[in-house]
C-alpha cells in the first residue's frame, strides 16, 4: 500500500517570533508548488496564531506540540479546541514527555506522561478533529536489554487502548528511540525499519492489516539532510518527526526533498 510520506518539524521551545517568520518565510520560498508529501510545523503555543498567519496559503500543515485532555480549565494548559481554532490540524505527542519532562527517581529516571495519559490525549485529540502524532520509542537500556520491541508493544497497545479501526485509521505513529533525540546519533536504518515493521505488525494484531498498512509510520531521531534519504527510504518509514533540522529551512527542505526522492 502506497502512504503518503510526512514530514513534520517540532520546533519545541525554539525560535523567537521574528526567527520563526523568517524561518516558515525561507521554507516557503524554497518549496516550489504543492509537493507529492504532507509537511507540517509544530510551533509553541504561543506562536499558533502568527504560524497559522505565516502558513497561510501554503502546503504546510501546523501542528502543536502537545495539548491537555479535558476541555475544561486547568492552569497553563491548551485543549485541543483551543489548537484546532488556531486552524492547526495535529497534535504531537512527543516522546520527550515521557521520558524528560516529570518527577525524577533515585535513581535519576524521569516519570514523565504514562501511556494511560497518552491515551486520553490521543481520543481528545481525535475527538477534537485533529491528527494525534503518537510517539512511541524505547530508552538506551531498554534497547540494551533487548527490550525495545516489548516496550514498543506495550506502548503501542497502552497509549491507543480503546481506539477502534476507523479512529486508528486516522492516526500517525512516531517511532522515537529516546537515546536518539537530540543526540546526534541517529538509530541505522536497519534499527529503524525492524522497530518500524514490528509496531506495524502490532498495529496489525490490534486494528487488522489493512488499517496498519494504511497508518503512517514516521522515524524521529537526529534526522538530518545527510542521513533522511537512507532512513526515509526503508519500506516502513513513512516520514520523519525532525527537532534540531527543523530550526534550518536549507536542512528541513532537504530532508523533505529527501522524502520525496526516497518515496518516488
Ligand atoms: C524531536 O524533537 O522530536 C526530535 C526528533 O529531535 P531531533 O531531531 O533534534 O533529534
Amino acid at each position: 500500500m502506497s502512504r503518503r510520506p510526512f514530514i513534520a518539524g517540532n520546533w519545541k521551545m525554539n525560535l523567537d517570533l521574528a526567527s520563526a517568520r523568517a524561518l516558515i518565510a525561507d521554507i516557503r520560498a524554497r518549496i516550489a508548488g504543492q509537493p507529492p508529501i504532507d509537511i507540517a510545523v509544530c510551533p509553541p503555543s504561543i506562536y499558533f496564531f502568527p504560524t497559522a498567519k505565516a502558513l497561510a496559503d501554503s502546503p504546510i500543515a501546523m501542528g502543536a506540540q502537545n495539548c491537555h485532555h479535558e476541555k475544561a480549565a486547568f492552569t497553563g494548559e491548551v485543549s485541543p479546541a483551543m489548537v484546532r481554532r488556531r486552524a492547526a490540524s495535529m497534535s504531537s505527542l512527543a516522546i520527550e514527555r515521557r521520558h524528560t519532562i516529570g518527577p525524577k527517581d533515585a535513581a535519576g529516571h524521569v516519570h514523565g506522561e504514562s501511556d494511560e495519559m497518552v491515551a486520553l490525549k490521543v481520543r481528545a485529540v481525535l475527538d477534537a478533529g485533529l491528527v494525534p502524532i503518537v510517539c512511541v520509542g524505547e530508552t538506551l537500556d531498554e534497547r540494551d536489554a533487548n527490550k525495545t520491541e516489548a516496550v514498543l508493544t506495550r506502548q503501542i497497545h497502552g497509549s491507543l487502548a480503546g481506539l477502534d479501526s476507523a479512529a486508528a485509521a486516522q492516526l500517525v505513529v512516531a517511532y522515537e528511540p529516546v537515546w536518539a533525540i537530540g543526540t546526534g546519533r541517529n538509530a541505522t536504518p536497519q534499527q529503524a525499519q525492524d522497530a518500524h515493521a514490528h509496531i506495524r505488525n502490532v498495529l496489525a494484531e490490534k486494528f487488522g492489516r489493512s488499517i496498519a498498512d494504511g497508518i503512517r509510520i514516521q522515524y524521529g531521531g537526529s534526522v538530518k539532510p545527510d542521513n533522511a534519504l537512507t532512513l526515509l527510504s526503508c519500506p516502513d518509514v513513512d516520514g520523519a518527526l525532525v527537532g534540531g533540522a527543523s530550526l534550518k529551512a536549507g536542512d528541513f527542505v532537504a530532508i523533505i526533498e529527501a522524502g520525496i526522492k526516497a518515496k518516488s
